[in-house]
């Protein structure tokens, strides 16, 4: 067992490394924060503005969820960090007793400011620049080395966001597990920007753990709150392993990343690849987040290369569309052939939606537009993919993990093109 554990005995933040998958970088393992354990690999659910769509947080207690992720930009426009932490942190303020998760809000201010339609996992030979930066919109955000001044996509007023502001927003929002403020790039960015934008952020990460450490001393009689380091490099090997390097490498007046947040920009087809850059390089008894993953098939490769924990809104965004998971593949339950299907979405799934209701009532809900559509939708999707990391997970302790790989793929991505 490799243990690593942050400094002073109050933080209660600590990771275990269990098994590994033989041969690979993939693990399995335990973090230990102070609102419960969770078991990894897990799947992370996304609860944007401090609750998943439509779906109260006992649902997602109950369909498994081990902890929830929330957005740190959102919630500092709305309803402002103050309230959340005047209401005792996220978890209290949305009555969700496990551990919670907070990003840093760089993503979304960049992304929400520059326009930026897609940018995780990109499928490079499906997409047009036109998809990445949306021409037509107005430039809402603009970065320079001391951090990053944006438009607010609620009312329009001027914010500025830094490296210290992001520390102090994410430690009033009160999450157990946090983000360092970092520069989000794309995989159109030139070389030369990539290169300039990693060092930028490697000297962000720096500023976050000095003000994260004087925070975290001024507010002692709080719950220890872990920081992750964010590495991002895009599709440069040399620049993944120095992300990975320099950032597990960072101690600032004796504080260092508890974990590290695996970003930016990625490849679909090169994803196992890039994740596997960084995790070599990364110290193993520290956990490895991959943000914004939740496709089943990169749930498998970020898990083979070592990512431990995996966040994603398509499961509650897909299923308020009408799409839903079945083994064989993503269906659209507004189809007609669901008119008439009185047993549930997926025989023997045992979400609350599968073991109460049909798939019949489903397509009926949608069809008429109920609000109680989206409620039973989003359980059963954040059912199948809860419960497709946490089989994952069983599968590495059990040594199966390829035998469960090679059954569940080919049938969830090929059978319905038989
Ligand atoms: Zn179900």
């Amino acid at each position: 067992m490799k243990t690593g554990s942050h400094a002073t005995a109050a933080t209660a933040f600590a990771f275990t490394q269990k098994k590994q998958i033989a041969g690979t970088l993939g693990r399995s393992g335990e973090i230990t924060t102070p609102h419960g354990t969770i078991q990894t690999p897990a799947f992370i659910p996304v609860g944007t503005k401090a609750t998943v769509k439509s779906v109260l947080p006992e649902s997602m207690a109950q369909l498994g969820s081990q902890a929830l992720l929330a957005n740190a930009y959102h919630l500092y426009l709305q309803p402002g960090p103050d309230i959340l932490d005047e209401a005792g942190g996220l978890g209290r303020f949305m009555n969700w007793p496990g551990p919670t998760f907070t990003d840093s809000g760089g993503f979304q201010v960049l992304s929400l400011g520059v326009g930026f339609k897609k940018v995780i996992s990109m499928d490079e030979e499906m997409f047009r620049s036109d998809e990445v930066i949306a021409d037509h919109k107005e430039r809402l955000a603009h970065v320079d080395d001391d951090g990053v001044t944006f438009k607010s996509h609620l009312d329009g007023s001027m914010h500025r966001f830094t490296p210290e502001v992001s520390m102090q927003v994410q430690h009033q929002l009160g999450a157990d597990i946090m983000f360092a403020f970092d520069e989000c790039t794309t995989l159109h960015n030139t070389r030369k920007y990539q290169e300039k934008s990693l060092e930028r952020t490697r000297l962000w990460a720096k500023r976050c753990l000095v003000e994260h450490g004087r925070l975290t001393q001024a507010r002692s009689h709080r719950p220890y709150q872990a920081l992750f380091g964010v590495l991002q490099g895009a599709q440069y090997e040399d620049l993944r392993r120095k992300a990975a390097q320099d950032l597990s490498a960072l101690n600032e007046e004796s504080v260092e990343f508890d974990g590290f947040g695996l970003g930016g920009a990625l490849d679909k087809a090169s994803l196992g690849t890039i994740v596997g850059w960084m995790t070599s390089e990364l110290p193993v008894n520290k956990p490895r987040h991959l943000l914004g993953i939740g496709e089943p098939d990169d749930l498998f490769v970020g898990v083979e290369n070592g990512a431990d924990t995996f966040d994603c809104v398509a499961p509650s965004r897909q299923a308020r569309t009408s799409a839903v998971f079945t083994l064989d593949g993503r269906v659209n339950i507004s189809n007609a052939k669901y008119r008439r299907q009185f047993s549930p979405i997926v025989d023997g799934c045992d979400c609350y939606t599968c073991t109460h209701y049909s798939a019949a009532y489903l397509h009926h809900l949608f069809a008429s537009k109920e609000m109680l559509a989206s409620t039973l939708a989003t359980i059963h999707n954040e059912r199948f993919i809860v419960r497709l990391v946490d089989q994952m997970r069983e599968h590495i302790n059990a040594d199966t993990f390829y035998e469960f790989k090679n059954e569940f793929l080919p049938r969830f991505y090929f059978k319905r093109l038989a």
